[in-house]
């Protein structure tokens, strides 16, 4: 057996047990986390798995990001709550503090504007869990958009990062497709095409491509069928440096 899944399986075990005791509705209020100013549920933060310890919370390495965890929440595309504790978005040590470079670039050329993380670490298990919820789709489709749980997503290694820009009134800049939007509008592959067509602004299309510049000037790596998303490294060499995350 792989002694790295030990102590999650513990975690969930002990989550089992604290949901089916019925200990009342502390869990989802935490502490707050003095470093990182976030919410942290008792049990994330009393019982890390030894495979996290390389990990970061981003807010305790820059409280500037913004953290909107999204499977945390049912305000995602399964409209389910994927994340039964994590609350905090981790990611290796190496690839938070370049995601903090992002925001220091970011704030001097647009004074005010703050990156918007949405998804960051993400264990193979709820990999799993969307792979499965999207069994509708053909495989070719699916894996655009959910990596195989299989080979692992360059999420399951803390080394991927769905992400955006909200402005200085801390509005989202529109992009023209949501987050997880699955449709090809979301596609950077297509937006010259979807532009013509008139369906996507140039203003979202530049809105897009300040993302690409910010996040690219730091060394991250966009895809071209996720305007959201960008991994810290090439698969192989993520698999190479860190453990996965079960
Ligand atoms: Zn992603």
């Amino acid at each position: 057996m792989d002694r790295r899944k030990l102590p999650f399986r513990g975690l969930l075990f002990g989550m089992c047990f604290f949901l089916l005791a019925g200990c009342g509705s502390d869990d989802t209020k935490g502490k707050v986390d003095q470093e990182s100013n976030t919410v942290v549920p008792e049990q994330e933060k009393h019982v890390i798995p030894e495979s996290w310890k390389s990990l970061v919370s981003i807010s305790s390495i820059d409280t500037n990001i913004v953290i909107d965890l999204r499977y945390a929440t049912d305000n995602n595309f399964t409209k389910s709550v994927l994340y039964d504790t994590m609350r905090n978005a981790y990611l290796q040590e190496v690839v938070a503090q370049r995601l903090s470079d992002v925001q220091s670039f970011l704030s001097s050329i647009k004074p005010g504007y703050r990156l918007v993380v949405y998804d960051a670490m993400r264990p193979r298990s709820v990999q799993q869990r969307m792979w499965d919820l999207l069994d509708s789709i053909p495989f070719g489709e699916r894996v655009k958009f959910v990596s195989n749980p299989k080979s692992g997503s360059v999420h399951n290694y803390g080394a991927a990062v769905d992400v955006s820009i909200l402005n200085e009134k801390g509005e989202t800049l529109d992009m023209g497709a949501g987050y997880d939007d699955m449709r090809h509008i979301a596609y950077p592959m297509y937006e010259d095409s979807f532009k013509l067509l008139g369906l996507l602004t140039q203003q979202q299309i530049e809105n897009r491509v300040l993302l690409r510049k910010v996040m690219r000037r730091k060394g991250f790596i966009n895809i071209p069928t996720e305007w959201w998303h960008f991994n810290a490294f090439p698969r192989a060499i993520a698999k190479r440096k860190f453990d996965i995350i079960e």
